[in-house]
């Protein structure tokens, strides 16, 4: 099979809001304002297209050989150099062998799709067996014009092979037409651009038609057998109106993506493809056209490979880490549109001896050092004595990539006095992981951004221009990674030690990156099975999660237990004990589905979904929660599922199990409360594999797991106070689901049970949830149940209604009453209770029986004051009364001696 085996993109992660352009020059040209939404990505000052294609090209090369390449080509029309082919730069830069085909594709837009085809024919006419194509553009356009607004700059890459195909090659068709809707002619900086209206009407709406149908023709399909169209047009209607005209419907159509980064020329169709490639299903039929004096139009179909591709920023990820600029001045300095003075240390010569460059070639556009045979020690530069004193040997060095090396800040500095055209120039050593430093400039950040112990990656930049000749000087930059520096928000885990579930995929990938990104050490556990829970597991998905979290600075460790036996639960807990000495968060999240309608639901099934969720969460939290209590703190979260709490079709197994974790975190909580351990349960909704054919397409679409996440955030912090809460959320909305217990009604008597027909005759009042409450104990809604409050009572809903309401107390008074101890006693006592739940009541003791009214006596023999919440935690046992009287919360006017007959008259908290 031949097809693509592997994509990566790169924007730049500066994005210039259009605003700031219509804001600086609408006084000049206001019809901007119409193409003025969102914003567009920018080149650093140091970024140009090689630099662009290389970093597109280490992110395709993700999980690649890069040693089984056997060509590249790379396709732009603003490369650097019209005569020093420009992929050899990049190919120096990757150090790819030297025994490589390389070509630059130029001349025009499609460049890069043309590219494609002469990749795949090769492939296929098994000359070759795997070439990259990379398509970079940083256009140029005059200040203020609708293309400074129109385009984005980007670059993505293609490899196309014919082992472990992603998407299949079905074929392609191609017209060619002389149709100049814009040139640059070669002495030219900027495009000079027909009439837009010419450009819509006889090019785009026109030549891209022609292609599609001619691919249709060719390879006898309609537009039914494709799912996703890409195609770029920077005229928003005009994108929409060609796929209505083809047939496709809008769902097919992938956005030109104007708001998010603009159009970034020659790289367009391949980031559009990329774009549709991540959220492609096995299947799915994805035709890319690729538009420029004619167009060429390719079809692809998507294999089950792309659900085993090693993670890459790709577009998604490239698009997420991002620096928006409002200042319109810097962009027109970056893009050196504007003269400024740089200075007489400006002036110093730049020439470049293309001698030193040829013989230090691997070292200056590879990073490549050295690495001792003797001892082990990287170095840089190579060099022919190891750099380690113990060692010291002779032309000992062999050849070290450092490029993908993990390196940290070591020192940094930063100076107003160098030349830079984005001063300070920041710069410092870096440490690289297993050995070697370098003394390296920092980009892509601020000076604020830096620390040390910062891990970087290494970044291949524009290390200065040699204006008067025209030649371009590369190195290597360090760029912080992307996350490490924002640190996460006050909401801080730092010496926190967590425990994730399921933490390979899904949501628990999500929980565990952010908790390693707010300082807390994390264990990743995955079994790695199937979405079914089959299958013998594997470790690379906790193993990635724990790759990524150290990438940027984190601690995590794996573990591939498995939850649902008690070994495994047992192990979790050890892991997190062995590696960090301590658990102070949970999240139970692990889960497989297992769905069937309930008369085909087989035991096995039944029990598979059980042993994961809910044994899972038993067999996890024991020993958790044992060592929670050591430590006097806790933060536990369940994962419970609209499916248990509320009923799906088709998921007996998964609800009761779902639900079931709602009664162990029911009494979880009491259990925790006195150790400060806190338990909260949440139902998410959130697009995962879980739920990938459950949900419709288009919510699938918007549920990603970061819109769940920061609730879940919230349930694991010390400043989370709830426990015992139900929390539905995703899509950022959430809301918190309750058991609600309506009033009771009593029926018949105390001697005669009622009737079955007196039942049916008060099912209205039985049923009726009007005035329900919520209890946080079975307690309390047991006593409502049997000694309701007065209707009247009902009405008033008190802040202490959680713990039982002081109504209910009273009502059970008599029944905690021990007449024994009441020999010769005759007092009778006020009790004022304040609080939206209080009240007044007094209690008459007289030859040994006890009966309680409410209201108030005229002559108590002694008067007890109370908050509400304070009155129910004392009757609850938790708030001995003579702390609440010596703490003030409990005040005692008239005969305070006889108060203290209380405790020995009542059994109340016992
Ligand atoms: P997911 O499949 O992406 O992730 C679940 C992870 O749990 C997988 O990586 C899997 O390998 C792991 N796992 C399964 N069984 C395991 C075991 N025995 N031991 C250790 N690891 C195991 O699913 P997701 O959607 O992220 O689901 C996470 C949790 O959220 C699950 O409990 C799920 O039931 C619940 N949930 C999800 C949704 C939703 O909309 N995604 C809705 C309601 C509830």
């Amino acid at each position: 099979m031949i097809g693509i085996t592997s994509y990566g993109a790169y924007i730049p992660r500066l994005r210039l809001d259009r605003m700031a352009i219509f804001q600086a020059m609408g006084w000049f040209a206001p019809a901007l304002m119409m193409v003025a939404q969102g914003e567009r990505s920018m080149c650093n000052w140091d970024e140009d297209a090689i630099t662009m294609a290389v970093a597109a090209s280490r992110d395709c090369l993700r999980g690649q050989d890069k040693q089984n390449l056997d060509a590249l080509f790379v396709a732009s029309t603003t490369l650097p150099f019209a005569d020093r082919q420009n992929a050899g730069i990049v190919s120096s830069a990757l150090n790819l062998k030297a025994n490589l085909m390389t070509a630059d594709h130029t001349s025009s837009q499609k460049a890069s799709t043309t590219a494609l085809i002469s990749a795949l024919e090769s492939i296929k006419s098994g000359e070759r067996k795997n070439i990259m194509v990379t398509a970079t553009d940083r256009r140029e356009t005059k200040a203020a014009y609708f293309y400074e607004m129109w385009f984005g700059d980007g670059a993505a890459s293609l490899i196309a092979g014919d082992t472990d195909v992603i998407a299949e090659y079905k074929g392609s068709y191609s017209v060619a037409h002389e149709f100049v809707d814009h040139y640059r002619g070669s002495d030219k900086k900027y495009d000079y651009v027909w009439e837009e209206r010419w450009a819509r009407d006889a090019g785009y709406s026109s030549i891209i038609p022609e292609v599609v149908n001619g691919l249709f023709e060719k390879l006898a399909i309609t537009m039914d057998d494709v799912d996703k169209l890409v195609y770029p047009c920077i005229f928003k209607r005009d994108h929409r109106n060609i796929a209505a005209q083809l047939g496709a419907t809008s769902d097919k159509l992938i956005d030109n993506m104007h708001e998010v980064c603009g159009e970034t020329g020659t790289a367009h169709p391949f980031i559009m493809f990329i774009s549709a490639l991540e959220k492609a299903r096995p299947g799915d039929r994805i035709l890319m056209i690729g538009f420029g004096q004619g167009a060429n139009g390719l079809l692809f179909e998507v294999t089950e490979n792309i659900t085993r591709l090693t993670d890459r920023n790709g577009v998604a990820g490239s698009l997420a880490n991002k620096k928006t600029l409002n200042n319109y001045l810097k962009w027109l300095k970056f893009r050196d549109l504007i003269q400024t003075e740089m200075g007489i240390r400006a002036e110093a010569p730049t020439q470049t001896a293309t001698t030193v460059l040829w013989r230090k070639n691997k070292m200056i556009l590879g990073l490549v050092g050295g690495k001792c045979r003797e001892c082990g020690t990287p170095q840089f530069p190579k060099m022919d004595i190891c750099v380690n004193p113990e060692c010291g040997a002779f032309h000992s060095q062999e050849d070290y990539e450092f490029a993908d090396v993990p390196a940290r800040v070591k020192t940094f500095t930063a100076d107003m006095l160098s030349v830079s055209v984005d001063p300070p120039a920041i710069y410092g050593m870096l440490q690289f992981e297993g050995g070697g430093r370098l003394m390296a400039d920092f980009t892509d950040c601020e000076l604020d951004d830096l620390k040390v112990g910062l891990p970087v990656q290494m970044a291949f930049k524009r290390k200065g221009v040699d204006q008067e000749r025209g030649f371009v000087n590369y190195f290597w930059k360090a760029v912080p990674i992307a996350g490490a520096i924002e640190e996460g928000g006050a909401l801080r885990f730092d010496d926190r030690v967590a425990i994730v579930t399921g933490a390979g995929a899904g949501l628990g990938r999500t929980y565990a990156l952010e908790l390693a990104r707010r300082g807390a050490r994390v264990v990743v556990n995955d079994l790695g099975g199937a979405r079914n829970g089959s299958g013998k597991g594997s470790k690379s998905p906790a193993d990635k999660v724990v790759e990524q979290i150290k990438k940027s600075g984190g601690e995590a460790v794996a573990n591939y237990d498995n939850v649902a036996t008690p070994k495994g639960g047992e192990n979790i807990v050890k892991t997190a004990l062995d590696a960090f000495g301590r658990v102070d968060i949970l999240i139970n999240n692990a889960g497989i589905l297992r769905d069937k309608s309930f008369i085909k639901m087989a035991p096995e099934n039944w029990k598979a979904v059980l042993d994961v969720h809910l044994n899972g969460a038993y067999f996890v939290t024991r020993p958790a929660m044992a060592a929670m209590k050591d430590n006097g703190y806790g933060r536990i979260v369940m994962t419970t599922s609209a499916a248990g709490l509320y009923g799906n079709f088709g998921q007996t197994n998964y609800s009761a199990a779902k639900t079931a974790l709602v009664g162990l975190m029911n009494t979880l909580k009491l259990e925790g409360m006195k150790y400060n351990i806190h338990i909260n349960t949440i139902a998410p909704i959130a697009a995962s594999r879980l739920t990938e054919d459950v949900m419709p397409p288009d919510l699938f679409e918007r549920s990603k797991p970061e819109f769940v996440l920061p609730l879940v955030m919230v349930l694991c912090s010390e400043a989370c106070q709830e426990s015992g809460g139900i929390f539905n959320c995703g899509m950022g909305y959430f809301n918190r689901a309750a058991i609600l217990t309506g009033p009771a009604v009593q029926l018949g008597d105390q001697h005669h049970p009622p009737t079955p027909e007196l039942i049916h005759e008060n099912w209205g009042k039985i049923e009726s949830l009007d005035g329900a409450r919520e209890f946080k104990e079975a307690n309390s809604a047991i006593f409502a149940l049997i000694a309701p409050p007065a209707a009247e009572d009902a009405e008033e809903r008190s802040s202490a209604d959680d713990q039982g309401s002081v109504a209910a107390i009273f009502g059970r008074m008599p029944d905690t009453f021990k007449a024994e101890a009441a020999a010769g006693v005759d007092v009778i006592f006020q009790f004022n209770i304040s609080g939206k739940g209080g009240g007044d009541w007094y209690c008459t003791i007289k030859d040994k029986t006890c009966t309680i009214e409410s209201g108030t006596h005229k002559n108590p023999a002694c008067t007890l004051k109370m908050a509400d919440a304070d009155f129910l935690a004392m009757m609850a046992g938790s708030l001995p009364a003579m702390q609440a009287y010596t703490s003030g919360k409990l005040k005692i006017e008239g005969d305070i001696m006889k108060s203290q007959l209380l405790e020995k008259l009542f059994s109340f908290g016992k």
